[in-house]
């Protein structure tokens, strides 16, 4: 799939593959506990991927290739008192769901292994030659078993370490294995493309949430040749005076996005005392709160700015102003709004000692837990 991690511990929706698929299983009515296989070098990303799930046992080391990795967890299990059922599951399918491993749990009241299946409707072609699918089935995880048939089963085997899936294992001894129907959701994620699916199908799993940011900044005595406003350098005989390049609308926003986190604002983030800001480019501000967004598994809907000024024009500018924050958030330019009014030649601003700005930023992120 790509990336610098494993995939089960990238994040999916705001959370790890692994821990989406470990939840999904300690939902299931009559799952006494979970044990996850790993990679040794994985053991703080595990750490960190399930802390704080409840009845996981420790982990156990994998082996070199899948099958020895099932039969390490069997040892385990064997060790810990042994469940008479147990399920191995793949932890890139998050989305077996309860139904499907209720199939199969109830499946082994009456039978010694069992697995789901689903028929395949898709065109198969090999070299070049169409294979008639009549009989075809996909195999899919949870696969259940009572524990003695799939121990058994493995340490038969275990020389031929080659097995996909461990009912083929019953099988190719001669076994049953129960066909119970499968899920078209229950896809295992292994691309890139069934990542952006499984986030699609999450979905319904975000929030909406809005922040609102306000700023002001006055007109600096100092003669000048542009004004910086939401990016660019509009022609203007007056510049504004801040720390920073005192770019207002981009400090709207920029306290919009961290109010619809909830991160504070823009002072906590890049003090005006730290020297390192000063004459920044406030577009750094800006794509550090669109990160810190991302970070948290959200994206950025929309940013809407109003600039409150007398002068200069704002609506020559506006699509300049736009195109340099879409470009920036890498977003598109239908989700940002540039818009400007004056206050009747009343107030501060109206008196032309300063530009004021408002933004309010809309983003999605995973459902945080705890509603007021
Ligand atoms: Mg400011």
């Amino acid at each position: 799939m790509g990336g610098e991690i494993p995939k089960q511990y990238q994040n999916i929706n705001g959370k790890p593959l692994l821990r989406h698929t470990v939840e999904s299983v300690l939902h299931c009515a009559g799952v006494a506990a979970v044990c996850v296989v790993i990679h040794p070098q994985d053991e703080a990303l595990y750490r960190s991927a399930v802390s704080g799930l409840p009845r996981l046992l420790e982990p156990v080391e994998g082996a070199a290739t899948r099958q020895g990795s099932v039969y390490n967890g069997l040892h385990f299990l064997k060790k810990w008192g042994g469940e008479q059922k147990i399920l191995i599951h793949d932890a890139a399918r998050p989305f077996a769901g309860a139904d499907l491993f209720g199939r199969v749990i109830a499946a082994l009241d009456t039978h010694e292994a069992v697995t789901p299946r689903l028929p395949v409707c898709d065109t198969l072609r090999k070299n070049g030659k169409t294979i008639d699918r009549t009989g075809i089935s996909a195999i899919q995880t949870p696969q259940g078993f009572h524990f003695d048939t799939i121990m058994n089963a493995h340490e038969e085997l275990a020389k031929q370490g080659d097995f996909t899936d461990d009912a083929g294992m019953v099988l190719a001894l001669g076994g049953k294995v129960q066909e119970v129907e499968g899920a078209r959701t229950n896809f295992k994620i292994t691309s890139p493309g069934d990542k952006d699916m499984a986030e699609r199908m999450m979905e319904g799993q975000r929030e909406t949430r809005t922040g609102i940011g306000f700023d002001v900044h006055r007109f600096s005595d100092a003669p000048a040749r542009h004004v910086r406003l939401c990016g660019v350098d509009i022609p203007y005989n007056r510049k504004l005076e801040g720390h920073s390049d005192a770019d207002v609308g981009l400090h709207a926003a920029t306290d919009a996005i961290l109010g619809a986190i909830g991160q504070g604002d823009i002072g906590i983030h890049f003090p005006p005392s730290d020297p390192k800001w000063k004459g920044a480019d406030s577009m750094l501000f800006l794509k550090e709160a669109a990160r810190m967004v991302r970070e948290r598994g959200g994206r950025i809907i929309h940013i809407d700015i109003t600039l409150i000024c007398e002068a200069p024009k704002i609506s020559p500018h506006r699509p300049a102003m736009v195109t340099a924050i879409a470009s920036a958030l890498h977003c598109a330019p239908g989700r940002i709004s540039i818009k400007a009014t004056t206050t009747e030649k009343l107030g501060f601003t109206g008196r032309e000692e300063g530009i004021a700005a408002q933004a309010v930023a809309t983003i999605t992120l995973p459902v945080q837990d705890g509603w007021a």
